[in-house]
């Protein structure tokens, strides 16, 4: 509970997606912790299919780009219609388009999505979308790195997923979520469980000895080391 809200006051976190392939969803996130949480009634998704606000006897949604070229694009005259209807004006969810030209996710971001009352998501298809939608109701691109999916749907499932794992209640300890890869700007040091030995590989004695501190600086200096070695974008202090 933040801001003094008396227990069981507070909204669910709330993820409104447009697709035109709400079957997607809730997917993989209806399984394990986000699944269990969902049942629980801790988040909620509604999925709401693009084409009821189709154009014509055959709900078209797409149509061919202005100036030329391949591919099909969503139309505006659909698009925004689909998400008045799912979020008025004074709705207070940001609302992101899912898109390769969008501004790379970061935990940062997730966190601050994850703090709020939620987020109404549309998904692309085709070539994408028509740019007066993006502009007209002011939609956030997100990207989820840079390669190109074939629809915006997985690019969602993997948003509201981080999202939700960190909502409170949702992971078994409060304090697994705190100190892994990116939280700290760092990678996560490696993990380890029995057996103590394995194909001749033994868990580090610094893990076995019970030295809390030893262990402490142990994990920090393998965070350091992987970091420098796989993200040195990470140390930069110049970094977005
Ligand atoms: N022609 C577009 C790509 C369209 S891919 C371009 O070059 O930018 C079709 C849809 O998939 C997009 O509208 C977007 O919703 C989704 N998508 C593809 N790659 C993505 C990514 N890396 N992150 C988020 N969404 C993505």
């Amino acid at each position: 509970m933040s801001d003094g809200a008396e227990p069981g006051t507070m909204s669910p976190w709330r993820a409104t997606v447009l697709t035109l392939y709400p079957e997607m969803f809730p997917g993989p996130l209806g399984l394990s912790l986000s699944g269990d949480a969902l049942a629980r009634g801790a988040w909620s998704l509604e999925a709401r299919n693009i084409r009821a606000h189709g154009l014509g006897r055959h709900r078209n949604v797409d149509d061919t780009p202005a100036g030329g070229g391949a591919g099909m694009v969503l139309r505006c005259d659909v698009l925004g219609p689909a998400i008045d209807a799912a979020a008025p004006a004074d709705d207070p969810r940001p609302r992101l388009l899912m898109s390769p030209r969008g501004r790379p996710l970061t935990q940062a971001r997730v966190r601050a999505l994850a703090e709020g009352p939620g987020a109404v998501i549309v998904c692309g298809r085709f070539e994408g979308v028509d740019e007066r939608v993006i502009e007209g109701r002011g939609l956030e691109e997100v990207s989820i790195g840079d390669y190109v999916l074939s629809g915006g749907e997985i690019a969602a499932l993997v948003l509201i997923d981080a999202c939700v794992r960190l909502l409170p209640g949702v992971m078994g300890k409060p304090a697994s979520g705190v100190d892994e890869s990116f939280e700290g700007g760092l990678l996560e040091y490696p993990h380890y469980t029995r057996p103590r030995e394995w194909e001749g590989r033994a868990i580090p004695d610094v893990l076995m000895g019970g030295n809390h501190a030893a262990i402490a600086r142990w994990r920090a200096e393998r965070s350091r080391a992987l970091t420098r070695a796989r993200r040195p974008d990470l140390l930069r202090d110049d970094k977005l």
